[in-house]
């Protein structure tokens, strides 16, 4: 299978989804290692009727920061994959090739910018409502 991206550039590419993969897994380790403190602290302090709601605030912003890396590294994992089979760099909407600088800024992106735009069309973001 032959993409439009040379060697170097495929491996360039992948070096940084490595890494990224890497950051996030501990990231995401540490943060749920953290959770976890933070339910055993909780139930202690349940006992003394303290400032849970405080606490549940931290622990929604923990959990929505791990649901965009769970998001970001599922991405991550899905461009690996397809770079092991020579499937990277294509968009996996249109079948067009994916710009070398749009994978650079974005290398867990799997599709162009135009399929990209039009799925952000059909699913706005809460905050534009
Ligand atoms: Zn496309």
């Amino acid at each position: 299978m032959t993409t439009h991206l040379s060697s170097e550039q495929r491996q360039q590419l992948g070096k940084v989804l490595r890494d990224r993969e890497q950051t996030l897994r501990a990231h995401l380790k540490a943060l749920y290692d953290g959770v976890s403190r933070v339910d055993h602290a909780r139930e202690i302090l349940l006992q003394d009727g303290d400032d849970a709601p405080q606490r549940d605030a931290d622990r929604e912003i923990d959990m929505a920061v791990s649901d965009l890396e769970t998001v970001e590294l599922t991405r991550i994992e899905q461009a690996l994959s397809r770079l092991q089979h020579g499937s990277y760099g294509e968009c996996v909407d249109c079948g067009d090739d994916v710009p070398f600088e749009r994978l650079a800024l974005e290398p867990h992106t799997l599709r162009c910018v135009l399929c990209e735009s039009k799925r952000e069309r059909f699913q706005p973001r809460s905050a534009s409502m």
